[in-house]
């Protein structure tokens, strides 16, 4: 049965689709069997794989509204990839009218579990029900964290909203550890912040820390992970270490 790992934080632009990407493609490259979910109505997260989001028939929209089987909305890649469109953003509005609303991922994959070591859901920059459905659904929580802007009232919270979860909808969730990305090296902000963030999560904090480079920008565009654009890179090896 597959672990389920969300990864999230409700502050935008701080590495959650590239770092599901990534680690996605770094456990496939161990063999893993990988699933990425988007649950972003951006889609960010299905366009850098390459799949074309204006022509996609179905998406996580009609998985979680309409209960479609998600296999319909699975598309492979480098990894496999449960699809999301513009669409998404309706989900919200239509699924809290529902009996059940905040399981209605957690339902969904049920079909298909077995068929995954890993399922990955990436999700929103919001606390709201899309990213609920993904804790709800998760054993695990990823939490990428921009060295820069670092906003430890935002860990808070997130951990507030975790916490509601496991009192009413999922009694083990937990954070499986927090990851600092775009660390520059060449700043002390760059390194205080990692200091604040060891000093107040501990051990929560990975070892891996990825470095900023602009790499990481220029592979979505080609549909690619950076394992698969620029596979000796520093970047690439750090998305490895973290999924060993
Ligand atoms: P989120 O999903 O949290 O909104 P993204 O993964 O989309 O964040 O990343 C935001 C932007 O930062 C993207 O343009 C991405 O290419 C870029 N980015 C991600 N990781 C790095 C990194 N380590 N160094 C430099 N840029 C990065
Ligand atoms: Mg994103």
């Amino acid at each position: 049965m597959a672990e389920v790992i969300a990864l999230a934080n409700q502050k935008g632009g701080v590495a959650k689709t590239t770092s599901t990407v990534n680690l996605g493609a770094a456990l496939r490259e161990l063999g893993y069997r990988v699933l990425a979910v988007d649950m972003d109505p951006q889609g960010n997260l299905t366009m850098s794989q390459g799949i074309d989001v204006e022509g996609l028939e179905n998406s996580m929209y009609d998985v979680l509204v309409n209960r479609l089987p998600i296999d319909e909305v699975i598309h492979t890649s480098e990894i496999d990839v449960a699809a999301a469109a513009i669409d998404l953003a309706g989900a919200e509005m239509a699924l809290s009218a529902m009996i059940g609303r905040e399981r209605a991922l957690q339902r969904a994959l049920g079909a298909v579990k077995d068929r995954y070591d890993f399922i990955l859901i990436d999700t929103p920059p919001s606390l709201g029900l899309l990213t609920i459905n993904a804790f709800t659904a998760a054993q695990g929580v990823i939490v990428p964290v921009q060295c820069e802007y670092l906003s430890l009232r935002g860990l808070l919270q997130l951990e507030r909203t975790l916490e509601m979860i496991r009192e009413n909808l999922s009694p083990h969730v937990h954070i499986k550890g927090i990851l600092p990305t775009m660390f520059d090296a060449r700043t002390s902000h760059g390194r205080e912040s990692i200091e604040v963030l060891r000093d107040n999560f501990g051990s929560l904090v990975f070892d891996t820390v990825i470095r900023k480079t602009i790499k990481f920008a220029e592979a979505p565009v080609i549909g690619a992970s950076l394992l698969k654009y620029q596979p000796s890179g520093r970047g690439a090896q750090s998305y490895r270490a973290l999924a060993r």
